[in-house]
C-alpha cells in the first residue's frame, strides 16, 4: 500500500493522536483523582430563611457545606403547600417550612435529603406527598418516605463527581398513628422496635435489602437512621443502633449516619465505614423555650468523608456551634439555631467532647487547628 500523502498522513495522525489522546487522558484523570467527598451535617430543622435574612458566619457554613461533591441531611420539619393535609400536632413541636426555606436548603449545598423521621407526618398523610413533591421539584434526591412502602425503603439514586451515589433511609421511635407508609399508603420507611427494644425482624429484613439492591447499582450507598429511641440518657448509643449500624455496612453501606436525639452521639468504625449515631442539628428553628435543651444540644459538626476508589481515606470534621438565644432577642425564634462554624475553645471543646464520647468505640482523633480527623 503506497504511504498517505503528507496531507492525509498528518490527519490520520492527528486522528489517531487525538483519539487515544483524549481516552488517555480521561482514563488518567479518573485514576488521579476518582476522590470523592461526601459531606454529612446535622439535622436541618429549618422554620425561617436563612439564605434570604443571611447573618454573620452563614457564608462560612455553606461554604463548608459545598466543600463536599455532594451533601446529605434531614430535613426534620413538613414543607407545608396547599396539597399539605391538616396539622396534625399542635404547640412548638409542629415543625412547619415553605418553599423559601426548601431552597434554601438546596441553596446551602444540599444534594440529598433524608426524609424518614417524626415530623414528616405533621401535615398528615398528604403532608408526607406534598413535601416530597416539594423536594423533588428542588431537584433533591430524596430517601425515606413515598406514596407506599416500597417507595419509602427504596433508595434514592443520584451522581456526584461522575460516581453513583444511592441514600437509603428510615426512622425509629416518634412515628405516630398513620405516620409509617403502608403497603398502599404514603408515609416513613419505619424501622420499629419490638417490645425487647430489638429491630423488627420484618422492617429490618426490608431495608437491608434496599441497601443490598441499591448497592449492586451504585459506588457508595450512605445509610440514613433517624433515631428517636432514647433511654434516661440522651447521649448514649443504644446496642442495637449499633448492630443494626454495622449490619447496614453488611449489607453494602459506605456510611451510616444518624440523627434524632438532639445531640451529637459518638462515631465507631466498622469494616472500613464510619458510623455516626448523631450529628445534631445543623439548623435548629425550635420554638422550645430557652433553658430546654442542654447546652450540647446545641452543638453539631460538618463531617467530609473522602473516598478513594470505593475505599474511605479521610475523614474531617469541622465543629459547628448554634445560637441558642437569638441574635436578635427581640426575634428569638427567627434568629436562633442558627449554625457558624466553631473557633477557639468552642472548637476545641466539641471535638474533645465527640473525642470522649467516641473513645468506648475505639475511634482516635487528631484535633489540630479547630478541625478534627479520625485517624483510620
Ligand atoms: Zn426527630
Amino acid at each position: 500500500m503506497p504511504p498517505p500523502c503528507d496531507h492525509t498522513r498528518r490527519a490520520l495522525i492527528a486522528a489517531i493522536a487525538s483519539g487515544p489522546l483524549v481516552l488517555y487522558a480521561h482514563e488518567t484523570t479518573k485514576t488521579l483523582t476518582p476522590e470523592l467527598v461526601i459531606t454529612l451535617t446535622g439535622q436541618a430543622l429549618i422554620a425561617h430563611d436563612l439564605c434570604a435574612v443571611g447573618y454573620p458566619g452563614f457564608d462560612q457554613v455553606v461554604a463548608e457545606i459545598r466543600r463536599g461533591d455532594i451533601a446529605m441531611t434531614d430535613l426534620e420539619t413538613a414543607i407545608v403547600t396547599p396539597a399539605s393535609g391538616a396539622a396534625t400536632r399542635e404547640g412548638v413541636f409542629l415543625h412547619a417550612a415553605g418553599v423559601p426555606e426548601l431552597a434554601c436548603v438546596k441553596q446551602m449545598g444540599f444534594g440529598a435529603l433524608a426524609l424518614a423521621n417524626n415530623h414528616a407526618f405533621d401535615f398528615g398523610r398528604e403532608g408526607v406527598l406534598a413535601t416530597l413533591d416539594e423536594v423533588r421539584k428542588q431537584g433533591l434526591a430524596a430517601a425515606g418516605t413515598g406514596k407506599n412502602l416500597a417507595e419509602a425503603a427504596r433508595a434514592a439514586h443520584f451522581e456526584a463527581n461522575g460516581q453513583r451515589i444511592a441514600l437509603v433511609a428510615m426512622a425509629t421511635g416518634k412515628i405516630r398513628e398513620g405516620g409509617a407508609a403502608e403497603d398502599a399508603l404514603p408515609g416513613v420507611n419505619e424501622l420499629r422496635l419490638t417490645s425487647l427494644g430489638e429491630p423488627d425482624a420484618a422492617d429490618l429484613d426490608r431495608i437491608l435489602q434496599s441497601i443490598r439492591l441499591a448497592s449492586t447499582r451504585s459506588d457508595y450507598v450512605v445509610a440514613y437512621l433517624h433515631n428517636h429511641d432514647w433511654r434516661e440518657d440522651k447521649s448514649v448509643t443504644q446496642e442495637w443502633t449499633r448492630r443494626f449500624a454495622k449490619s447496614t455496612v453488611n449489607a453494602g453501606a459506605s456510611a451510616f449516619f444518624a440523627h434524632g436525639a438532639p445531640l451529637m452521639h459518638g462515631v465507631e468504625l466498622y469494616r472500613g465505614a464510619p458510623l455516626f449515631y448523631g450529628l445534631g442539628s445543623l439548623i435548629f428553628h425550635s420554638r422550645t423555650a430557652p433553658g430546654f435543651y442542654r447546652h450540647e444540644v446545641w452543638q453539631s459538626a460538618i463531617v467530609h468523608l473522602s473516598y478513594h476508589d470505593r475505599k474511605i481515606v479521610r475523614i474531617e470534621l469541622i465543629p459547628v456551634a448554634l445560637n441558642e438565644i437569638g441574635d436578635d432577642p427581640g426575634q428569638q425564634d427567627q434568629t436562633r439555631g442558627r449554625p457558624r462554624i466553631a473557633g477557639g475553645r468552642e472548637a476545641q471543646a466539641i471535638l474533645e467532647r465527640l473525642q470522649q464520647i467516641s473513645a468506648p468505640f475505639g475511634t482516635k482523633f487528631k484535633i489540630h487547628d479547630g478541625h478534627a480527623t479520625i485517624l483510620l
